[in-house]
């Protein structure tokens, strides 16, 4: 079991920010309405995750960090058709597995919880304790006791960089939750987590790219489009400013990235990236997303069509805008 635990944690958890990403979802499926962020040394000495959602059960906590006790389906095919963003139940059992993790949760509003400590597998404490409602999690000396993969990881200010990324996703992915992010104390993002997208884009991009950005919306039977779109600049050579989620989902998709380059390249032949956050809808059917087990990569059953409805849905918001490029 603990083996097993040790070599599911190296699928899962291979850096940082993989275990940011896997916290974060925890957070958004409990149905949060503020996630806090916090991490030193790039996370790998310590990396927190606040939240105000539904919280642990005080039986439940310890199952919750054994494998597969809370799998939510069983051949994890068609994800896209369950409502929340994990499904096998490997994300905490293998983050304990190379870590020293404290969790603290509560239910309800009546100020006491469960704390558990785990280190390296190895339960070190499971008790009643004060708490708010919803969850804290926080993972210490990730890869403590596995040298190997600590020596892979690269600077604090690289491994920074996955961190941030993967923040800014998932508060793109959801303006309705409010986020902070903070690095050794310092704060690096906030979001209102009113709902309204730009203002998220404002919190990461910057106001003055947020208010160059234009809304776009279309849609054919199969898809819909909608998000906000602006002109790639002379600073901008970076493709982390294209945004996509499928479903509500942030994903990494040349199929999605490409037909926007190209919309763009006919108005403008720039060999720079757009800003830009677009979130396709579609039914689940027509997507498959067990292509990467981080669950970032996708299969688009009728890609040449998606592809044709992208490239004419960007041309046409960024036509009626009538840029001039400066
Ligand atoms: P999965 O998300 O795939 O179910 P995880 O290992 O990530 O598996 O989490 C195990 C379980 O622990 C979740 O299914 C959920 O019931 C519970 N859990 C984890 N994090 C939280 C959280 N922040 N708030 C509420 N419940 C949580
Ligand atoms: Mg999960």
């Amino acid at each position: 079991e603990h083996l097993a635990n040790q070599i599911a944690a190296g699928e899962v958890v291979e850096r940082p920010a993989s275990v940011l990403k896997e916290l974060i979802e925890n957070a958004v499926d409990a149905g949060a309405s503020r996630i806090d962020v916090s991490a030193e040394e790039g996370g790998l000495h310590m990396l927190r995750v606040a939240d105000n959602g539904s919280g642990i059960q005080p039986d439940d906590l310890l199952l919750a960090f054994q494998r597969h006790a809370t799998s939510k389906i069983s051949t994890g095919k068609d994800l896209f058709q369950i409502a929340t963003l994990g499904f096998r139940g490997e994300a905490l059992p293998s983050i304990a597995a190379v870590a020293k993790v404290k969790c603290v949760s509560s239910t309800d509003d009546g100020g006491l919880g469960q704390l558990l400590e785990i280190e390296g597998g190895a339960v070190k404490a499971n008790r009643e304790t004060n708490a708010p409602k919803g969850t804290e999690m926080i993972v210490k000396d990730l890869f403590y006791n596995t040298p190997a993969r600590l020596k892979y990881m690269k600077t604090i200010q690289t491994e920074l960089g996955h961190l941030s990324d993967i923040v800014y996703r998932q508060a793109l992915a959801r303006p309705d939750i409010a986020f902070t992010f903070s690095h050794n104390g310092n704060l690096l993002l906030r979001t209102p987590g009113n709902g309204e997208l730009r203002q998220v884009v404002a919190a990461i991009y910057g106001t003055s790219s947020a208010k160059a950005m234009i809304e776009l919306k279309d849609e054919n039977p199969d898809y819909a489009l909608h998000g906000l779109t602006a002109m790639p600049t002379e600073t901008r050579a970076n493709r982390n400013a294209l945004t996509f989620l499928v479903n509500g989902r942030y994903i990494r998709s040349q199929a999605l990235m490409q037909p926007v380059m190209q919309a763009y390249h006919t108005l403008l032949p720039l060999h720079r990236f757009p800003l830009a956050v677009l979130d396709l809808r579609m039914h689940p059917s027509l997507v498959d997303v067990n292509v990467h087990p981080a669950k970032l990569e996708v299969r688009f059953s009728k890609e040449n069509e998606l592809r044709a409805f992208v490239e004419s849905a960007v041309k046409k918001a960024v036509s009626s805008e009538a840029y001039i490029p400066s």
